[in-house]
């Protein structure tokens, strides 16, 4: 691979992911939330660099050094990818979970941490002890602001953090980060965006959010499992103890002594996921250069969902978590009468479309969400939309809700360890 421009953008032909074909039916995955397909353009990038790569910033070879260069680049392009500033740090880590944990233990230690209780587990449970506050999430953009206010007025003095999702997870809801960062800088607190459901939807720039840190996972991003950052300041990283501690954390070792770097190997300590940052790099700078493209075809399918949702005949009793606001194509409903394991069962094996039913990791959130509907239970089914995603497997959800909710929970599914099955 050339060392020269790890991330060629192919405008268009760039954005395809190959999209499973087999039986009658192609599958048609509506999943791109929890895990999105690999884009071609990072299939074969990782396809040429797999022959080449090496431990980095070990060794004098020539694959060592191709690897280290790659790596080392990549940083660059996830520093454009959110518009970082120049003094911000990029840690590759291996997801979101894994970039707020990292956070949660660099924070100097008397952090008071504010954080919405709908937020997603990843961006909700790594902050402990007394200083942490979870607010609740009212349903207006402002009142949200309003809340992140009042709480940070009630921090005792000291750091504070503030902890926000760019985009639900669960109903895809966009949340006003540029207004509460504008509000925690009145406080003098930082932000730390949960840039997992945006990230693949929406271009971030950390410089006009004026948010402080971003965690992002690359296999939402179109990318493999294994590789995600955190990006942001540098300050408090520099000074924290290294995540884990071991070999590339640290500089110099004596007998008794050791001396750890304070760049962003400080953190990533052991032999790092070199073919997973390249493919997160790759995938980054094809979104980033085709941006327009993404957009315009995520709007199209999610305004044919939404609407095909909201007006499917005969079927009154699919209550759609959807209030009116700006969203990313994911959408989550329940449906009277029916289990919504059962209903992705159906969905998967008689229709050849892959949902996901659950709590969503986002358990406060998905049993508010099924309240304010008027329903009962505590899961529900989510939709979601992304470059792998066509029109015609929105109709084919569409048709098949319907067929199925007309003839009823059936008793030739029965569940076996846990899950809905034939
Ligand atoms: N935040 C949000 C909003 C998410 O949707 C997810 C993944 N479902 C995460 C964080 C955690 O991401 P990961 O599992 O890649 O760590």
């Amino acid at each position: 691979p050339t060392t020269e421009t790890p991330v060629p953008p192919v405008a268009g032909a760039a954005l395809r992911v190959p999209l499973v074909t087999g039986g009658d039916i192609g599958y048609a995955n509506l999943d791109h939330a929890a895990s999105a397909p690999c884009l071609d353009a990072v299939r074969s990038a990782v396809d040429e660099f797999l022959p080449w790569y090496a431990s980095v910033h070990r060794g004098a070879g020539f694959a060592s050094q191709v690897s280290t260069k790659l790596y080392e680049r990549t940083r660059d392009v996830l520093r454009r990818f959110v518009d970082a500033r120049g003094t911000d740090t990029v840690v590759f880590t291996r997801n979101t979970t894994d970039s707020f944990n990292l956070l949660a233990k660099a924070l100097p230690r008397t952090t008071s941490v504010v954080v919405f209780d709908t937020e997603h587990h990843a961006a909700l449970l790594p902050w402990r002890g007394p200083n942490v506050r979870r607010v609740r999430l009212p349903r207006t953009r402002l009142a949200a602001v309003s809340v992140v206010d009042e709480a940070l007025a009630a921090c005792p003095q000291g750091p504070r953090l503030v902890v926000v999702a760019g985009a639900s997870n669960v109903t895809g809801e966009l949340l006003p980060v540029a207004e509460i960062a504008a509000v925690a800088r009145e406080h003098g607190a930082r932000v730390a965006l949960d840039a997992a459901q945006l990230a693949p939807h929406r271009r971030i720039s950390l410089r006009e959010l004026d948010v402080d840190y971003v965690a992002l996972s690359g296999h939402k991003l179109y990318a493999p499992f294994g590789a995600g950052a955190l990006i942001g300041r540098s300050d408090w990283l520099r000074a924290a103890d290294p995540y884990l501690a071991g070999g590339g954390a640290s500089k110099l070792v004596t007998e008794d002594a050791v001396v750890w770097n304070s760049g962003p190997e400080r953190h990533e300590a052991g032999s790092p996921n070199t073919v997973g940052v390249y493919a997160l790099g790759v995938a980054c700078a094809q979104l980033a250069a085709n941006w327009d493209a993404v957009g315009a075809h995520e709007a199209e399918l999610l305004e044919r969902l939404r609407k095909g949702l909201a007006g499917l005949p005969g079927c009154a009793e699919l209550r759609l978590f959807d209030a009116p606001v700006d969203r990313v194509g994911t959408v989550s409903f329940v449906v009277d009468g029916f289990d919504p394991g059962w209903l992705a069962a159906v969905l998967s094996a008689e229709y050849g479309i892959g949902v996901r039913d659950g709590a969503f990791c986002a358990h406060v959130a998905t049993r508010r969400l099924i309240r304010e509907v008027g329903a009962e239970g505590q899961q529900a089914v989510r939709v979601s939309l992304g470059l792998g995603s066509t029109a015609e497997h929105i109709d084919r959800l569409l048709l098949a809700l319907r067929q199925i909710i007309a003839r009823g929970a059936r008793w030739e599914y029965a569940k076996a360890d846990g899950r809905w099955a034939p």
